[in-house]
């Protein structure tokens, strides 16, 4: 789905696109944004208004002052490691959750790393980084 006005990727600088995750009578539940050229996809599950594509717009496009990629780039909040244990047949990832405006951001298949320790530490090493 193609969304206008989103902002840049603020990990990659990248154009980004918002999805949709579906109820169980495929009406949008709540959107995401996705970026095609770094992998990431921040989720807005933990918005207010999640199932609003303009509320994750909003959110998606807020961006702090702060730039030295230790906190979130949507508010400045406080961010927690959160280790989604893979799936048997799948290479270890995790997300990054902000405890402020819930944005949950993971690089979905795009981190190669075989073990969980290895692949938080490429997932905080490229959230860390900050081009918008
Ligand atoms: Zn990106
Ligand atoms: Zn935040």
């Amino acid at each position: 789905m193609y969304y206008g006005g989103l902002a840049r990727c603020p990990f990659c600088g990248a154009k980004a696109d918002m999805g949709a995750s579906l109820d169980a009578e495929e009406r949008p539940k709540a959107y995401f944004v996705a970026c095609d050229t770094c992998g990431a996809h921040v989720f807005f599950d933990g918005i207010p208004s999640a199932d609003n594509p303009e509320a994750a717009l909003a959110a998606w496009n807020r961006r702090t002052a702060e730039q030295d990629g230790k906190t979130c780039p949507f508010c400045g909040g406080k961010v927690t490691i959160d280790s989604c244990p893979p799936e048997p047949e799948e290479a270890p990832e995790c997300g990054i959750e902000c405890e402020d405006c819930h944005a949950y951001t993971s690089f979905w298949g795009t981190i190669d790393s075989s073990t969980q320790a290895e692949a938080e530490a490429e997932t905080l090493k490229r959230w860390s980084k900050r081009k918008i």
